[in-house]
């Protein structure tokens, strides 16, 4: 093709845009219709501007999600290409073709995608105020003198920016992560916050993620260990304060980091077990964690390894630690681009499947990566393929007749879109242990619902809804975002929240951070 260009700077081979206009106009279907294509938008589309229902979430507040394309994740309830869901207080009440819901409002859902909310379990949400400061940034400095070895995460990250935040940095920063997420259709989250320096900042974090409005899991890790921090025994306290009552959306993971030492974990996994709740623990083979994960594997790190303990990345770590973890019903949580692109190692999916384990799916850390759903989904299929696929092809000779193989037996399957749905959804509110609440469509669930637009212009005509969410959706196709009944997201826009206030403290907290932690802020440097 020719990339000469004309007078007005288009390449003289491209149409010109008034001929693409007339040939629409001029083409029968819109002679027909007696207007132009490219007119302005009807009025049925200017319709859905109305306001959400009010009161959504409250007791007996009835509603009904009307119309859409409802793809529940359960397999008892099913997927439907029409349905309605009806929700009733806090609580999914039916779904099911042509729901019978008198006196109910209705949400118009025609041309939408219906679904549970998506689960993060995984995420560090005190560290937006350097978002995509370590977009090149490696865990480590490999020595390499490269823009990817510095800055890194380990000096610049833990060692410089973490240990200068005040509570007030740590609340903007979690809420405003919160609110993004929301917006991007994450209902759920773990929030590894490894900002516990006081008791202070603790509170903070926990406030802005009830202040947030959604659902998660506050995971009470380590702080920098001055004087003055309470990690691990705080646990009781915050138990206490937070979260004494199971009926509430924030509930408690305890952070157990085995590489704080047997002197500290052994202690905080106790704790974990005295108060019942979930044990997440971070296990990278990059970060030299081998050894220690198989000794506790094998019984001899004066721990046990239970069914309440969920591991982040699991990168590099032996096959009998593997066996061993699975054995003892243990969970991962995989952060897929972010171990591929912080050199955590290669994400053990492989692994999974041959033990036959799903993952949940983790952002991790916005600082290098988009802490949506779309990207985790689409980057663990794209990943097991692109390894799957190249195993394929090196059973043949890469030349006729044997350049398009059979997989041999046993060859591990491709993952589909169907299984990073489900590694999105149920298996990360199983991860949580909140599977009875949330992570599927299922009558007496909490209603945790994203309604995605399925008209939008990079998504119409929709041909599959399972292959529409992963293959072609991002964050501007959600649309609507129900937490536990409340509409917190109304077409587009999230409710009740001022963006611009909260986006004037953020960038406050940002400048304090910078200074404090004596890093230049520089919008062209660092890469
Ligand atoms: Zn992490």
């Amino acid at each position: 093709m020719s990339s000469r260009k004309n007078e007005s700077g288009r390449p003289e081979n491209a149409a010109p845009r008034f001929a693409r206009r007339n040939f629409l106009k001029t083409s029968t279907v819109a002679a027909a219709a007696g207007a132009s294509l490219l007119a302005a938008a009807p009025a049925a589309a200017q319709d859905r501007a109305q306001a959400p229902p009010t009161d959504t979430g409250g007791r007996g507040r009835r509603y009904v999600i009307r119309g859409g394309a409802v793809m529940s994740m359960d397999p008892k309830v099913g997927d439907f290409e029409v349905a309605d869901v009806l929700v009733e207080g806090k609580n999914i009440a039916a779904v099911g073709r042509k729901v019978n819901a008198p006196g109910a409002d209705v949400i118009d859902a025609r041309g939408r995608i219906v679904m549970p909310g998506f689960v993060d379990t995984h995420h560090h949400l005190f560290e937006t105020a350097e978002r995509a400061f370590l977009a090149n940034g490696l865990l480590l400095d490999d020595g390499s003198g490269s823009p990817s070895a510095f800055p890194n995460y380990g000096q610049h990250i833990l060692q410089g920016f973490a240990r200068v935040y005040r509570p007030q940095d740590v609340y903007i920063n979690e809420l405003f992560a919160g609110l993004s997420q929301l917006d991007a259709g994450v209902t759920t989250v773990l929030d590894v916050s490894q900002i516990h320096h006081s008791p202070e900042h603790t509170d903070a974090a926990i406030q802005a993620l009830i202040d947030t409005g959604r659902r998660a899991a506050f995971g009470f890790f380590e702080g920098d260990g001055r004087a003055g921090a309470r990690y691990p025994e705080d646990a009781r306290r915050i138990r206490d304060r937070w979260f004494s009552s199971d009926d509430q959306l924030v509930s408690m993971v305890m952070g157990g980091e085995l590489h704080l030492g047997r002197e500290v974990y052994t202690r905080s996994w106790a704790i974990a077990r005295e108060l019942d709740v979930k044990i997440a623990a971070h296990s990278v083979g990059s970060w030299g964690m081998r050894p220690v994960f198989d000794d506790v594997a094998e019984g001899i790190g004066g721990v046990q390894v239970g069914p309440d303990n969920l591991f982040i990345h699991m990168t590099g770590m032996s096959d009998q630690t593997w066996k061993r973890f699975r054995d003892a019903g243990a969970q991962v949580s995989l952060a897929v681009p972010i171990e591929m692109v912080m050199r955590h190692g290669t994400p053990p999916i492989l692994k999974m499947q041959e033990l036959g384990m799903e993952p949940s799916l983790s952002s991790d850390v916005e600082t290098t990566m988009a802490a949506d759903p779309f990207t985790l989904m689409r980057s663990a299929m794209s990943m097991q393929r692109m390894v799957v696929n190249q195993m394929v092809l090196d059973q043949g000779e890469g030349v006729p007749p044997t350049n398009w193989p059979t997989p041999a037996k046993g060859t591990p399957e491709l993952l589909n879109v169907r299984d990073v749905l489900r590694y999105g959804t149920i298996v990360g509110a199983e991860h949580l242990g909140l599977g009875g609440r949330t992570g599927t469509l299922t009558p007496g669930k909490q209603a945790d619902i994203v309604l995605l637009d399925a008209t939008a212009l990079n998504v119409a005509p929709l041909n599959s809804v399972p292959g529409a969410v992963v293959s072609l959706m991002d964050r501007t196709n959600v649309e609507t975002v129900i937490v536990a009944g409340e509409v917190r997201k109304w077409r587009g826009r999230l409710l009740n929240v001022d963006l611009s206030r909260l986006r004037r403290e953020l960038e406050a907290s940002r400048d304090h951070l910078f200074k404090a932690a004596g890093i230049r802020r520089d919008l062209f440097a660092y890469s």
